[in-house]
């Protein structure tokens, strides 16, 4: 099974007020965006990377790969306004012959070698993808302002992240769609909605804490703990 990563790092990352994009703010000794990279670089299952790099920060991003010695970067690609955006673009640098694409959020930099695992494994299976998710805890409202509208129902609904897995066919299907999730601004903010929408057939797995999505400086001070 030939395993192509798409590392979609292409945010802004505006919510951590640097003047810089999110993937370049400091994580330990090294900009964030070394972590994903270097941790899908060790992995066995990866043959492959395709980096979605900031518009004008594509350099920055070849030479950080350089430095790490991050051999299986095939190309890096400039973002798009969406996220949906960038991983088209990366995609459409992934070969026909890939079988599988795991698309991973830069943003979320401590991937491990058991969640990619978890992911691939349904593909085997039957499935058409696969996505790490966790249970909500807390009690789920919707709101408008700061009023209270309603109290879900949180039985049956999780949280899912990064890495997720897809056959590479099903995938490109999903996003050369007109899905309406593609036409509506900021809808598509995970792979799986497009796949889902286009009847494809997605499995749940165990999802990990650690895989917290950065998006605040305090987000990346914790996660500086686990490193
Ligand atoms: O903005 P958010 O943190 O939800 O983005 C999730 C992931 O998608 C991040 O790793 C970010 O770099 C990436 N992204 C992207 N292109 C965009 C927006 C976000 O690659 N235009």
């Amino acid at each position: 099974m030939s395993v192509w990563a798409v590392l979609a790092a292409a945010g802004r990352g505006e919510r951590l007020g640097e003047d810089k994009p999110k993937v370049f703010a400091r994580l330990g000794d090294l900009p964030l965006l070394a972590e994903p990279l270097r941790r899908l670089e060790e992995s066995e299952w990866v043959e492959r990377i395709v980096i979605a790099a900031p518009p004008g920060w594509e350099e920055p991003c070849i030479l950080l790969a350089e430095e790490l010695g991050a051999g299986k970067v095939a190309s890096v690609v400039t973002g798009g306004e969406a996220r949906a955006d960038s991983v088209r673009t990366a995609i459409a640098d992934v070969p026909g012959d890939a079988a599988v694409i795991l698309v991973h959020d830069a943003a979320r930099p401590l991937v491990s070698e058991d969640v990619i695992e978890r992911v691939l494994a349904p593909l085997s299976e039957g499935w058409d993808g696969a996505v790490p998710a966790l249970a909500i805890c807390d009690t789920v409202k919707r709101v408008r302002g700061d009023a209270v509208v309603e109290t879900l129902d949180r039985e049956g609904l999780v949280l899912t992240q990064t890495p997720q897995a897809f056959l590479a066919e099903t995938l490109r299907r999903s996003f050369q769609s007109s899905s309406p999730l593609l036409q509506r601004e900021g809808a598509a903010t995970d792979c799986a909605s497009l796949v889902e929408a286009q009847g494809g057939r997605v499995k749940v797995v165990a999802g990990e804490a650690a895989l917290l999505k950065v998006t605040t400086q305090d987000d990346l001070d914790l996660v500086a703990t686990w490193l």
